[in-house]
């Protein structure tokens, strides 16, 4: 670890300590504090309360659970969408998915809805289209290659015939109810024993002399653990941060939606239509509701933030799906962006910290968290327990060096120094957004 003892001593907004509010000196002990109770920290939080292996406690900073990512996503389910580790993780999320025992939880509705995905190629990404098809279908064994741009048509009318000249279908994607599967998560992690607080902004980590991880909130409060779980979306490098732990050089990325009204002539189309996936990320749009969703897949590199749509990004969202589809879009009913956030290679980074096995990651889930949630759980228990990847995911091609910190190369290349810089400069930006409030 860097210069544990050193960073131990600090606190986000330890400049303002106004904000970090009456020191309680009741410390709350646990066996594995989770930190954020999006889709990753509450998924982790569930299959570890529900293992037996110890007391969980999830700390997340908003009032309202999902607020963030979790609650912003397209809500589609593609096994082959995604990098390869990535889609065999969603493949073994699937029988999840409609275990009884989960969907009970979430309240008893199935949690994916048929929807289908339609893949299509401009004339100039038919070597992408190609290239997909081939990889994707060595896990996916019922897709349908559209050769031309009537099969294309007749898969999805509302495709144009001079727009895509062939394409391929995902006849099992599906629809999640992302809240519902979110809830049941939640809901599983406090039924199996677990702790869930919400308003608790972690703004310091520490060690002990044990070397637990004693975990301070903004409100004062101490959540103290051996092992501390990493999920706190597209901040978990300022977490890593706090604690002294190197980062990983996380991205987060913006991605602007719009719901927009059918147009009347349109109506039955949009209610047998699957969802139409450009296979080079430049847009898709889908069904929702009785109208539209639709993306520009924009991917505009961001600090972490509550992410807001930009009118650019919908004028283009807007554009573009004119032009695939020749529809007039007159009513934009809706519109809300979120943030995606990846390291370098695009996969997932979970499992335990390379230089200290207490720290566990789950991070980096990009545009894919929801869709391999169950399975993401899963492994980021596993990891914080000590095991290996469960039997089911081995066999899908699933490695713990696949999901490793220790891959990514280049944060061999930060060291100490630059750390203490990025926790400095950390520190000021919190107390200048504090002062500002
Ligand atoms: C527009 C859009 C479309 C998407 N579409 C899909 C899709 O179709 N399918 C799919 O599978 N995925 C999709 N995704 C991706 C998916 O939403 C994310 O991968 C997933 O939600 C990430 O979950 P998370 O728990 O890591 O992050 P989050 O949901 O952001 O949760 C992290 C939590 O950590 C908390 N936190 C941060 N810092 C602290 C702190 N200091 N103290 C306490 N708590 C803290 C935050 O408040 C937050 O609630 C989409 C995302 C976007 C934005």
């Amino acid at each position: 670890m860097l210069r544990a003892a050193k960073l131990s001593t600090r606190t986000l907004g330890s400049s303002k300590p106004v904000f970090v509010r009456a020191l309680s000196t009741q410390v709350v002990k646990s066996d594995f504090v989770v930190i954020g109770s999006g889709i990753a920290g509450s998924s982790a939080a569930f299959n570890l309360a529900k293992s037996g292996k110890g007391r969980v406690t999830v700390l997340e900073r908003e009032e309202q659970h999902g607020y963030h990512s979790t609650g912003r996503s397209a809500a589609l389910y593609a096994e082959t969408y995604g990098s390869e580790v990535v889609r065999a993780i969603t493949t073994g999320s699937k029988a999840e998915f409609q275990s009884e025992e989960l969907v009970r939880l979430g309240g008893g509705v199935p949690f994916l809805k048929d929807l289908g995905l339609l893949w299509i190629a401009r004339p100039d990404q038919l070597a992408q289209l190609h290239e997909l098809f081939k990889a994707t279908g060595k896990l996916v064994n019922n897709l349908q290659y559209l050769q031309n741009a009537k099969q294309v048509h007749e898969a999805c009318s509302l495709v144009k015939t001079d727009y895509a000249t062939a394409g391929f279908l995902e006849p099992d994607a599906r629809d999640m109810d992302v809240n519902a599967i979110h809830s049941a998560f939640l809901r599983g992690t406090k039924l199996h024993g677990g702790e869930v607080h919400n308003g608790a902004e972690v703004v310091q980590i520490e060690r002990t002399s044990t070397k637990n991880w004693v975990v301070h909130t903004a409100k004062g409060e101490k959540f103290e653990a051996p092992v501390l779980v990493n999920a706190a979306g597209a901040w978990a490098d300022q977490i890593a941060l706090l604690a002294g732990i190197r980062p990983i050089g996380l991205l987060p990325k913006r991605r602007t939606c719009i719901n927009f009204e059918c147009p009347a002539q349109h109506l039955s189309a949009l209610h047998s239509m699957p969802m139409v996936f450009d296979v080079g990320e430049e847009f898709y749009f889908k069904p929702d509701a009785g109208r539209f969703l639709a993306s520009p897949a924009d991917e505009t590199p961001m600090l972490p933030t509550d992410a807001q749509p930009d009118e650019f990004d919908v004028a283009f969202c807007v554009d573009r799906v004119q032009q695939a589809t020749g529809m007039n879009i007159r009513t934009i009913t809706n519109k809300w962006a979120g943030l995606r956030s990846f390291v370098p290679d695009k996969d997932f980074v979970l499992g335990p910290d390379d230089r200290e096995a207490s720290f566990v990651w789950a991070a980096g889930q990009g545009g894919f968290g929801i869709q391999t949630a169950p399975a993401a759980g899963r492994l980021v228990k596993a990891f914080a327990c000590g095991e290996e990847v469960p039997q089911d995911l081995a066999d899908l091609g699933v490695t713990k060096q696949a999901l490793s910190p220790s891959r990514l190369l280049d944060r061999q290349a930060v060291s100490s120094e630059e750390v203490e810089v990025m926790v400095e400069k950390l520190m000021e930006e919190f107390a200048s957004k504090h002062a500002e409030m």
